[in-house]
C-alpha cells in the first residue's frame, strides 16, 4: 500500500466493497472529481486462484479473505447457537469477491414494499433501470431465448452470463427438470421481469470462466485512489456534519483524510452499523455504555438485521450423476478439469456449481399446518411469507456434496452426492442486530442474526423441505437416481423432529442487511430517501445495510443496484459536477 500525500478527496467511500467501488466508479467519471476508496482486504483478489475460479468458491469460507464473524445464529428461550465463521469479502470489491455467483433480482412486489421505508423514489419502477445498469450479459454460444433477456444488462462494467452447463451434469439436469415437472412445477428462464416462478438455468457474475467483482468499476480510474489493507477507525463531525475519515495503516498508524464534499459509508451489513456507532451515530444506550461521545443519536442503526435462514442437507446421488469426481476427490476426473481450466478456463472448473435454481411456493404443505391456517386467518388471509404471490423459496441444487454450507458434517469419502439448500425468502424472524463489543475499531462487533424467533419459519421451512423432498423421492427422473440422506435420515415425517433438525442444521444463507434501514424518518429507520444520514450532513452510507425488506433472492443484484442508484442520486446534488457527465 502506498499511502497517498494527498490530505483532501472530493468523495471518501470507506470500505471497497460491492456497492462501494460501483459508487466510487460512478463518481469518478468526471475526471477532476477525486475519489479515495478506503478498504480493509487485498487490493488485486483475481490474482488468488480460488477467488477468480469459480469452482474453488466454496473454498473460501474461513480463509484469510474471509471476515470470518463470530456470530449467534439462533437464540431462543429453547435452542442457542453461536458459529464462527461467517462469511463476508475481505478483499477489493468485497463480497463479491467471495460469494456464489448467482445473478437475480426479485420480485417487483418486493422492491414495491420498499416504499413504506424509502417513499416513491425506492420501488420497483424507480429502481429496476439500476438492476442492469451495472452489468453486461453475455450468452456466447446463443443458447437462451433473447426476449426473456433484453433487459439483463445494459452495457455495465461487470460481465454475467448463464451458468457453464457442465456436459458430465446433463444426465443430473434433465432429470430434476423432469422431477421438478412431473409434480406439477414449471420451468422458466423468465425471471428478470418483475415475477420468478419456476425452475430456472441460473445467471452468475462469471463470464469466460473467471468471476466478475465490483472491482471492475474502479481498476485503471487514476482519479480514484485505492488504500488497501488500511482500516477505518472513526469519522470525524464538526458538529453533525461529517468532515474527514481517521484510518489505520499496519494496524498502529493513524491518518486523516478530508472529503471536501461527502463522506459514503460502504462497509457492509456489519461494519456500516459498527462504524458508524464508534464515530457518535448510534443508539444512545449502546453510544453511553461504551462511553462514545453522540453526534447524532439513532435507535435504529444496527437493529432490523434480516437474512434468509437455509436449511442444507444432503442425498446421495447414484454413482455417476454428480461432480464429486471431477472436482472434489483427487483422480483421474478431478485432473482432467483442473487441466482443462488451466488450458482454456472452460470445464467443470469453471462453473459456479448453481446451474438451476428453484423459485417455488409452498402453499398446499403450508396448507396443512393449523399454526400456519390460524395465522393466516387472523391476518385476514394474506400470506405472510408470500403476500404479493412471491415465491416463498429459493431451492438450490448443487451435485456436489458442499461443506461450505453445512461445515459440521466431514466430506463423505466415495460417492456421488446432492446439496439441497432451501432457502426461506420472506422469513417473519425481523429482529437480529448488530451491537459494539468494545471501542477498538479492529474488533469485531456482535452479532445476533436472530432466526427462528418466530417459530412460523420453522413451519415454513418444513413445508420447503416437503416440497423438495417430494420432487426428489416422487419426480419422475429424480426418484430413479436420488438415494439415501446423508449422513443420517430426515425426520420428515414428524413435525417436532424437523424442529429439532431446522435448529440443529439450519445457516445463513449469506444474505444479510437492513442494519442501517432506509426511512422516511429517524424513528423508522437510519438513512432517507437518498441515502444520507438522518441528523447528519455530508454522510451517507450506500451498501446492503440500508435494505429495509429483504429480496425474495439471493441479494447481490440489488446491492449493485444501490450503489448504481446511489451514485446517480449524489450526482444529481452536485450538478456543477455532473451535469455532463454520462
Ligand atoms: C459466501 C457468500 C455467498 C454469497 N452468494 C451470493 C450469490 O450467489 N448471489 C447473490 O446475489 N449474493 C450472494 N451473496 C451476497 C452478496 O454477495 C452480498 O450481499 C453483497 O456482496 C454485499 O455487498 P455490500 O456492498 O453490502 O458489502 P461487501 O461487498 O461485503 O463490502 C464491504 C466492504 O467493506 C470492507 N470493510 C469492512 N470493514 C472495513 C473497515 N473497517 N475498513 C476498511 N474496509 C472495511 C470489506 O472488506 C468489504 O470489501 C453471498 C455472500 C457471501 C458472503
Amino acid at each position: 500500500m502506498v499511502v497517498p500525500t494527498q490530505q483532501e478527496f472530493d468523495f471518501i467511500i470507506v470500505g471497497g466493497g460491492t456497492a462501494g467501488n460501483v459508487v466510487a466508479g460512478r463518481l469518478a467519471e468526471n475526471p477532476n472529481v477525486s475519489v479515495l476508496v478506503i478498504e480493509a482486504g487485498i487490493e488485486f483478489p483475481l490474482e488468488v486462484e480460488a477467488i477468480s475460479t469459480p469452482s474453488q468458491a466454496f473454498t473460501l469460507r474461513g480463509s484469510k479473505h474471509d471476515w470470518a464473524y463470530k456470530t449467534t445464529m439462533i437464540s431462543r428461550p429453547d435452542y442457542e447457537r453461536v458459529e464462527k465463521p461467517n462469511t463476508r469479502g475481505k478483499v477489493l470489491g468485497g463480497s463479491s469477491g467471495l460469494n456464489y455467483f448467482t445473478w437475480v433480482r426479485g420480485s417487483a412486489a418486493t422492491f414495491d414494499d420498499w416504499e413504506e421505508y424509502g417513499g416513491k423514489d425506492w420501488t420497483w419502477e424507480t429502481t429496476k433501470e439500476y438492476f442492469d445498469k451495472c452489468a453486461t450479459y453475455h450468452d456466447d454460444e446463443g443458447l437462451y431465448d433473447p426476449k426473456f433477456l433484453e433487459q439483463v444488462g445494459r452495457g455495465g462494467p461487470l460481465h454475467v452470463s448463464h451458468a457453464e452447463l457442465v456436459p458430465e451434469l446433463a444426465p443430473f439436469r434433465d432429470a430434476l427438470s423432469k422431477a421438478w415437472v412431473s409434480r406439477g412445477e414449471k420451468l422458466t428462464e423468465d425471471i428478470h421481469s418483475g415475477e420468478m416462478h419456476g425452475l430456472v438455468h441460473c445467471m452468475d457474475t462469471i463470464y469466460k470462466g473467471v468471476r466478475s467483482t465490483s472491482g471492475c468499476f474502479i481498476y485503471g480510474k487514476p482519479n480514484v485512489t485505492i488504500l488497501a489493507e488500511t482500516y477505518s477507525k472513526k469519522i470525524n463531525f464538526e458538529g453533525t456534519t461529517a468532515t474527514s475519515v481517521t484510518i489505520l495503516v499496519g494496524g498502529e498508524q493513524e491518518l486523516t483524510f478530508k472529503a471536501k464534499k461527502e463522506i459514503i459509508v460502504a462497509q457492509g451489513v456489519y461494519e456500516s452499523p459498527k462504524i458508524l456507532m464508534l464515530s457518535g451515530v448510534g443508539p444512545e444506550a449502546e453510544l453511553k455504555a461504551h462511553g462514545i461521545e453522540p453526534v447524532v443519536i439513532s435507535e435504529h442503526v444496527g437493529q432490523n438485521l434480516l437474512d434468509h435462514p437455509i436449511m442444507p442437507y444432503v442425498r446421495r446421488l447414484k454413482d455417476g450423476y454428480g461432480a464429486e469426481n471431477l472436482l472434489l476427490r483427487a483422480g483421474p476426473g478431478k485432473d482432467g478439469s483442473i487441466a482443462q481450466y488451466r488450458k482454456n478456463k472452460t470445464g467443470p472448473a469453471s462453473s459456479g456449481l448453481l446451474e438451476l435454481v428453484g423459485f417455488p411456493r409452498v402453499d398446499s404443505h403450508l396448507a396443512k399446518n393449523k399454526q400456519y391456517t390460524d395465522y393466516l386467518k387472523a391476518n385476514g388471509n394474506v400470506d405472510p411469507f408470500g403476500p404479493g404471490g412471491q415465491p416463498h423459496f429459493e431451492i438450490d441444487f448443487v451435485p456436489m456434496f458442499s461443506d461450505a454450507f453445512q461445515w459440521h458434517f466431514p466430506v463423505p469419502a466415495q460417492g456421488d452426492y446432492l446439496t439441497i439448500i432451501v432457502d426461506l425468502l420472506r422469513p417473519l424472524s425481523q429482529n437480529g442486530y448488530v451491537k459494539l463489543n468494545s471501542t477498538n475499531p479492529l474488533e469485531q462487533p456482535f452479532i445476533n442474526i436472530n432466526f427462528f424467533s418466530n417459530d412460523l419459519d420453522i413451519v415454513a421451512m418444513t413445508a420447503g423441505c416437503r416440497m423438495v423432498d417430494d420432487i426428489l423421492t416422487n419426480g419422475e427422473g429424480m426418484k430413479d437416481i436420488i438415494e439415501e440422506d446423508y449422513p443420517w435420515p430426515m425426520p420428515r415425517g414428524s413435525d417436532e423432529a424437523m424442529k429439532r433438525q431446522i435448529l440443529e442444521r439450519s445457516q445463513t444463507g449469506f444474505h444479510p442487511c437492513g442494519t442501517l434501514r432506509l426511512g422516511k424518518t429517524i424513528e423508522q429507520g437510519v438513512v432517507d430517501a437518498e441515502l444520507k444520514v438522518h441528523g447528519a450532513k455530508n454522510l451517507r452510507v450506500m451498501d446492503a445495510s440500508v435494505i429495509p425488506v429483504i429480496p425474495d433472492c439471493r441479494i447481490q443484484n440489488a446491492v449493485y443496484m444501490i450503489g448504481e442508484k446511489g451514485a446517480d442520486i449524489i450526482k444529481a446534488a452536485y450538478p456543477e459536477l455532473y451535469a455532463t457527465a454520462p
